[in-house]
């Protein structure tokens, strides 16, 4: 009965005051403690952000939000491969948390978390200072396995955005006339689908235009293409890209760039630039770990609510969580409102209603003008309590200049929903 509204320490009469309609929890029956329910955020990327948003949105003063990430400016890997050939500026990827913090009253603590204990529902920063919270909710994304200490800012694997993907676009400007590219991609599950291979095409697009006598090679974990095969086959036969699948990568030598692999035509590959995206787990995962919330390296949830199956009262959602879905921003800030409205309809003692559909969406650019796209939608399983394909709702798209045009459209609107 712990969070029930008859049990818990304080309540009053709920005022309408900061709730949203949207909401649909019946506003005027709803009551609220007299000191709100504390929810704590970790991560304000995708998954995080647009969960503390949307909790003070929908949950009003009935809660106080802390959203603890250590940046204050959040650099979208959405859209960076755009950074690597030169069509958009690394500054229109940065977020803030303004708005966050100005309208919706979210507290951003610019911290890491470095301790969770369930027990005592009480979280450790790395400046030594706690908190408590009636609710965690842990978004911390992926963070990657590598095979062997090197230094990855000689060989950035640039998938988290920000400077390494800056770094990543002055080797390919300071690359020879006749040097190589090789990057290599992690076996799935990785964070967004078609991302590897859309960092091969622009890449191979710009090199062919800037330097026609380099050479572009992709090794893949995968048996294959993972998504929209036919439309990254065909560029990658366009632009002369040489790609092997079913490649493991066995050591990284960040001062030769050299990469050690099985399973392609040779032994090692050493390149002027080499981009090697290591393997994925949980991020954070050491934390995760000593808290309980891992099985193999993601944390798994129920999903109807996001809540760990493994430790009571911590929710988690976006890359980490091991729901299955693709690991991708545009479903993590689906992801984040369903957990949202579970966590306030269970502090509020409330049945959980909350909608029972998440969706995806990538767009990939192939080129400085033409992109494709992606979409899926999952629904809940009452049956198999999980989240499961909408056939007919799975589509893409081929490249083309229009959906360029509408890859920002899209962007703007995602970007727009989590952090504005
Ligand atoms: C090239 C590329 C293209 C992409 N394109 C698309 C696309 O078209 N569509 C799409 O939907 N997705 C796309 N993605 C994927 C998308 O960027 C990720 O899936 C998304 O960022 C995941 O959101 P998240 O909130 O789970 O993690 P993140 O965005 O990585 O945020 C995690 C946050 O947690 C913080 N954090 C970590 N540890 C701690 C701690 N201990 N304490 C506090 N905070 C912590 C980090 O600082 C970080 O800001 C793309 C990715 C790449 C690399």
């Amino acid at each position: 009965m712990k969070n029930s509204p008859m049990s818990r320490r304080h309540f009053i009469k709920w005022t309408s005051v900061g709730i949203a309609s949207a909401w649909g929890l019946g506003s005027l029956s709803m009551a609220r403690a007299a000191q709100p329910y504390k929810v704590v955020v970790m991560g304000g990327g995708f998954a995080g952000a647009t969960a503390a948003k949307y909790l003070k949105l929908w949950g009003g003063a009935s809660v106080e939000v802390t959203l603890v990430e250590p940046k204050t400016t959040y650099h979208t890997p959405i859209l960076s491969n755009l950074i690597l050939n030169d069509q958009i500026s690394p500054a229109k990827l940065g977020m803030n948390y303004d708005t966050l913090t100005g309208q919706y009253k979210v507290i951003h603590k610019a911290n890491k978390i470095s301790r969770i204990d369930p027990a005592t529902k009480r979280i450790t920063l790395d400046d030594n200072s706690t908190l408590s919270y009636d609710r965690l909710i842990v978004a911390p994304g992926v963070d990657f396995k590598y095979t062997n200490d090197y230094d990855v800012n000689k060989v950035p694997h640039a998938w988290q955005g920000g400077a390494q993907v800056q770094d990543l676009r002055k080797q390919i400007e300071n690359m020879p006339s006749n040097g190589h590219f090789v990057m290599t991609i992690p076996p799935a599950p990785f964070r967004c689908p078609p991302g590897p291979y859309e960092r091969a095409c622009v890449v191979a697009d710009w090199l062919n235009k800037n330097k026609p006598n380099t050479k572009l090679i992709v090794l893949d974990a995968n048996p294959d293409i993972v998504v929209e095969k036919d439309s990254f086959g065909a560029r990658f036969s366009q632009y002369g890209v040489e790609y092997h699948s079913n490649v493991t990568v066995t050591a990284v030598n960040s001062d030769t760039k050299t990469v050690t692999v099985s399973g392609a035509p040779r032994a090692s590959y050493t390149a002027e630039v080499l981009n090697v995206i290591p393997a994925h787990k949980a991020g954070a995962s050491a934390l995760l770990s000593a808290t309980g919330l891992l099985s193999g390296d993601w944390a798994p949830v129920k999903a109807r609510t996001f809540e760990s199956t493994q430790v009571a009262g911590i929710h988690i959602i976006g890359d980490a969580q091991a729901t299955g879905v693709p690991k991708a921003g545009h479903i993590a800030n689906s992801e984040a409102k369903i957990c949202a409205e579970a966590v306030l309809n269970s502090l509020h003692g409330k049945p959980n209603n909350s909608a029972q559909k998440i969706n995806s969406a990538c767009y990939s650019p192939v080129s400085a003008t033409e992109a494709t796209w992606l979409t899926g939608t999952y629904s809940y399983s009452a049956s198999t309590k999980a989240w499961v394909k909408v056939k007919p709702s799975f589509a893409a798209g081929l490249p083309s200049t229009k959906h360029y045009r509408e890859m920002f459209g899209w962007s703007s609107n995602l970007f727009s929903d989590t952090f504005a």
